[in-house]
């Protein structure tokens, strides 16, 4: 294991001699010059890996080394009060990075992490120490743990020679735990003070399932480790073959089992993970972490990729969610009180009719090259509906006088993620061609749990009765006027609620390309007639524990392997 020391060093101030001023700039500019150059091949190398979107956060570090104000700050520092060139830097990072960090608004308190990310670079690079080297440097493989990985690091990670990373910092959907996910690197993040109680060359076996870290394992748990680990290998296997067959259940009931993707550069893992198309692509982070919003072209660029990447396969295009906890500085004007219940998504597509016409005309655009499904987020009432298709539709007549090809036939979906559009399912339902339930959010909404909070991470409850009742009303529903009802929220990844959902009546499923794997395992092992008793007797359940113990006992009964690898 190698323990790193906490980026938060002491930096005292020196005094420099005003002859050693020139001196001192030139230190300056050098480092910031080769910090440049650091993050020109960070980028290239993430961009090529992962995709532009993932590369995008390290444009916007680039910028943050040529801000005016605050190299003008620093100079002067150096220049009028002679301090060297580490400490004026870092007063004037840390001065700008306070300030950022005590906005109300979303964005500019991310910016407070990038500013600190990139100082800390600038400040390595004067100090002439890193962490990265010690990284860089790795010759055998081993367990890294470390106060935080900041994104641009971990994105630098050698898969072989870091086989796990533990911080004490950080939560699920951090950018840094994003990226290990897609690096396919184990972590375990958020535990606190691990830096503290560990030290390097210890033995430590690294959980990421589990997600939990143990120090100094025994004989015994490394030799139930070691079995485990042979089960993965047979399993991850058994998973591979899967790939080219059918997503069917044991009794014949063929289900559509797509994948959620947030770039064009997911399209190889779709593929590799054998899943029929995208259920879900999330616009959103095509405009995220860059400084202008894409225009028609860039995103018909983009949605043209994907459709025919996955054609004959369709592709559902979710217009914009951005709100919540995803906003781009040039759309944000002030900071939202109720982020979460506040400007977001379908809302802001109706207020920014410029934002959306574009959106709708580039994914109409991609429709003539493949299946393309149209989704809605966050619709809670029929008006919205209504506004979002009287737009398509004006959209459609514009195209159309222009001479550009679009699909005449485009299905139409809603995403059941607000209580209210589950409640007047059947209302929507006769401007609509189908449902996609938003899982995360609806049991957000209907429970009044923010998922971010530790605090409360106990009632969020996905097999919440509630939240049953709002699904079999929303197939209900759907049945009625003859829609199909999907499940793109994160319940359709996890093997064990498959025959919860299936039985209530799902008929498309899509999750992270990950876990498509091992719901198609399941799924070809399930019964739909013992999926649907399951889904008639839970709906008298009181509970949510009681409701999720049925359906794990029924998905570990048919799929025993899935489960004795993943407890
Ligand atoms: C959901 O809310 O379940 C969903 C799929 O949307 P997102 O996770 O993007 O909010
Ligand atoms: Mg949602």
């Amino acid at each position: 294991m190698l323990v790193l020391g906490r980026t938060d060093r002491k930096i005292e101030r020196t005094t420099i001699a005003p002859e050693a001023v020139p001196d001192e700039l030139k230190r300056l500019n050098d480092a910031l010059a080769a910090t440049r150059q650091t993050l020109k091949g960070i980028h290239n190398r993430v961009a090529a890996a992962m995709g532009q979107t993932e590369a995008g956060i390290f444009e916007a570090h680039l910028l943050v080394l040529e801000d005016a104000n605050l190299l003008g700050e620093v100079h002067k520092l150096i220049r009028v009060q002679n301090t060297d060139a580490v400490y004026a830097f870092h007063t004037v990072a840390e001065k700008f990075a306070s300030a950022l960090a005590a906005a109300e608004d979303d964005y500019l308190r991310e910016r407070a992490a990038d500013l600190r990310d990139i100082g800390g670079r600038v400040i390595d690079q004067l100090m002439g120490v890193s962490g990265e080297d010690v990284l860089s440097s790795l010759t055998e493989p081993c367990v890294v743990v470390a106060h935080d990985l900041s994104p641009s690091t971990t994105a630098q990670l050698n898969p072989r020679l870091v086989v796990g990373f533990a911080t004490d910092q950080g939560g699920r959907t951090s950018h840094t735990a994003i990226m290990a996910r897609k690096l396919g690197i184990p972590a375990v993040v958020g535990l606190g003070d691990i830096t503290q109680r560990l030290h390097s060359g210890d033995y430590a076996l690294l959980d990421g399932h589990g997600g939990i870290l143990i120090s100094a394992p025994t004989d015994q748990t490394l030799f139930a480790y070691g079995q485990l680990q042979e089960r993965h290998v047979a399993l991850a296997k058994k998973l591979r073959e899967l790939r080219d067959q059918p997503a069917v259940t044991l009794d014949g009931q063929g289900v559509i089992l797509a994948a959620n993707i947030e770039s064009p550069a997911d399209l190889p893992a779709v593929r590799e993970s054998g899943a029929n198309g995208v259920g879900l692509f999330r616009t959103e982070f095509l405009f995220l972490n860059r400084h202008q919003i894409p225009d028609e072209e860039e995103q018909y660029a983009a949605y043209r990729q994907v459709t025919e990447g996955c054609a004959p396969d369709p592709v559902i295009i979710r217009t914009l969610d951005l709100g919540g906890d995803k906003m781009p500085a040039e759309i944000s004007l002030n900071g939202e009180p109720n982020p979460f219940l506040g400007w977001r998504a379908i809302r802001i597509s109706l207020t920014r009719r410029d934002l959306f016409r574009t959106q709708l005309r580039a994914i109409l655009r991609a429709s003539a090259h493949g299946t393309v499904k149209l989704l809605y987020p966050m619709i809670s009432c029929v008006e919205e509906l209504q506004a979002a298709n009287a737009l398509v539709e004006e959209c459609k007549a514009e195209l159309r006088q222009e001479g550009q090809a679009f699909a005449a036939k485009l299905e139409i979906g809603v995403m059941i993620e607000v209580p209210s559009a589950a409640l007047v399912a059947d209302h929507l339902a006769r401007y609509c061609d189908f449902f996609s339930l938003g899982t995360n959010d609806l049991t957000g909404y209907t429970l009044a749990v923010d998922r971010l909070n530790e605090r409360v991470a106990h009632l969020y409850a996905p097999t919440h009765p509630a939240i049953i009742k709002l699904i079999a009303l929303t197939v209900e529903a759907a049945r009625r006027h003859g829609r199909w009802v999907g499940v793109c929220g994160e319940m359709a990844g996890e093997p064990a609620m498959i025959p919860l959902l299936l039985g209530l009546g799902v008929t498309e499923l899509s999750a992270t390309p990950r876990s498509v794997p091992q719901v198609k395992f399941l799924l070809r092992r399930l019964k739909l007639n013992e999926a649907r008793a399951l889904a008639t007797a839970v709906l008298e359940c009181e509970n949510a524990a009681e409701i999720s113990a049925a359906t794990h006992q029924l998905a570990r009964a048919v799929a025993p392997d899935l489960f004795t690898v993943r407890d």
